[in-house]
């Protein structure tokens, strides 16, 4: 079976009352006929549901779901795309081990990285989205144990190439863990190139309807079963409910992610030569700076499209005032295109430096293509590029 049709049709088993679409499971414990099974299933001699903070049959639905599409051995599904990240972290690494990154990643796991991680005496570097093999090699350390990447990268939507990466990593025997939020599998598989884990932000493309958190960690057994017990002890367990609303989203991930591409490839042609845009990122443009990378591991450009307004940082906050039909908010991976602009809001707070250092430049500006008519889209874009 392809990835697509195993994910549609693996399900919790049908219960006596032959219902079609899966159950939800919504209990946080488990129950036992006699004290003997429930010593055994304590003891971890059956595999048997305990706790809905260790496995739950909703939860698990949506687990192998993902693996399915990501080609993954198994997995643990947690409360946000940020318990899945943190998780993979400490679970799989100790004090004095060192963590190589990538300067271009999620805000959130910036912090991580570097204040958080600290605190347990793990080390971290940074290289460019654009370093090159040489330049990844150079900065492994004898204790280096991982090695962390988004691709494409937020929002400057670099491409790293996964499979040079995880080819330093392999012969360094080094982890190589995927934030592949941005792609989701059907644009992207990791594991695929040689990624041990691969992690996600469930909340965005594979709710794609902005309703729940969510996220998901999947990859070799012997690993995953490491960040089970980390997050069977320290309890960031996805509800189940949340669990439920994902899994049925999976089913139509594949025609989603489709449209969305689809969308997102017309804006970025029609709008690449728009007298008010300076430059327009978008992987499968043949204009892209790594567009041979992003044509060998994706299946398909992605939602995001991403463009430079002439006038800069005040022509940034104009657009988002004349925008009519398009959304201001935080999130992305939705059914109606959202437009954001990090200089004045999610990266605000950086310096200037930090902010060119990852390529977000005063005038960026983010579209997260949604599922509305493209004609429609990019009429809304136009008539407020003609006010910047
Ligand atoms: C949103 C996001 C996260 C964090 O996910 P939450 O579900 O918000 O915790 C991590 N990585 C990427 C690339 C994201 O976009």
């Amino acid at each position: 079976m392809k990835p697509i049709t195993k994910a549609i049709r693996t399900r919790v088993e049908q219960t006596k009352e032959m219902e079609h679409s899966s159950p939800l499971f919504l209990t946080s414990s488990f129950c036992y006929t006699d004290a003997e099974t429930m010593r055994a299933a304590f003891a971890d001699e059956i595999d048997v549901n305990i706790y809905s903070r260790f496995s739950n049959p909703t939860v698990d639905e949506f687990v192998q779901r993902v693996c399915a599409l990501e080609g993954a051995e198994t997995g643990y599904a947690t409360a946000s795309g940020m318990s899945a990240v943190f998780a993979s972290f400490m679970a799989l690494m100790k004090q004095g081990d060192h963590l190589l990154s990538c300067n271009a990643i999620f805000g959130s796991t910036h912090t991580v990285i570097t204040k958080i991680l600290s605190k347990y005496g793990i080390d971290y570097t940074y290289v460019s989205a654009t370093a090159t093999a040489e330049e990844w090699k150079a900065a492994i350390q004898p204790n280096t144990k991982m090695i962390y990447l988004e691709t494409p990268t937020n929002p400057g939507l670099d491409i790293l190439d996964l499979q040079m990466i995880s080819n330093i990593a392999k012969e360094n025997n080094i982890l190589l863990n995927v934030d592949n939020c941005f792609a989701t599998p059907i644009g992207q598989r990791p594991i695929d190139f040689g990624a041990d884990l691969v992690v996600h932000s469930a909340t965005k493309w594979m709710d794609g309807q902005g309703r729940v958190l969510g996220g998901v960690v999947v990859g070799e057994e012997k690993l995953i079963n490491e960040i089970y017990l980390f997050c069977r002890s320290t309890g960031p367990a996805l509800s189940p409910f949340n669990a439920w609303v994902l899994s049925r989203s999976l089913e139509t991930l594949d025609v989603r992610m489709e449209r969305h591409s689809g969308n997102a490839l017309y804006l970025a042609q029609q709008l690449e030569n728009h007298p008010a845009i300076t430059s327009l990122k978008y992987p499968f443009l043949a204009s892209h700076p790594q567009h041979a990378i992003a044509k060998k591991q994706m299946y398909n450009g992605g939602g995001i499209v991403c463009f430079e307004l002439k006038g800069g940082l005040e022509s940034g906050k104009a657009f988002l005032n004349n925008l009519q039909m398009l959304t201001l908010t935080a999130n992305l991976g939705d059914t109606r295109t959202i437009a954001s602009h990090p200089a004045s809001t999610t990266h605000a707070k950086l310096s200037e430096a930090e902010r060119q250092a990852v390529n977000i430049t005063p005038g960026l500006i983010r579209i997260s293509v949604g599922l509305e008519h493209k004609e429609d889209i990019l009429a809304d874009i136009v008539q407020a590029l003609e006010k910047c």
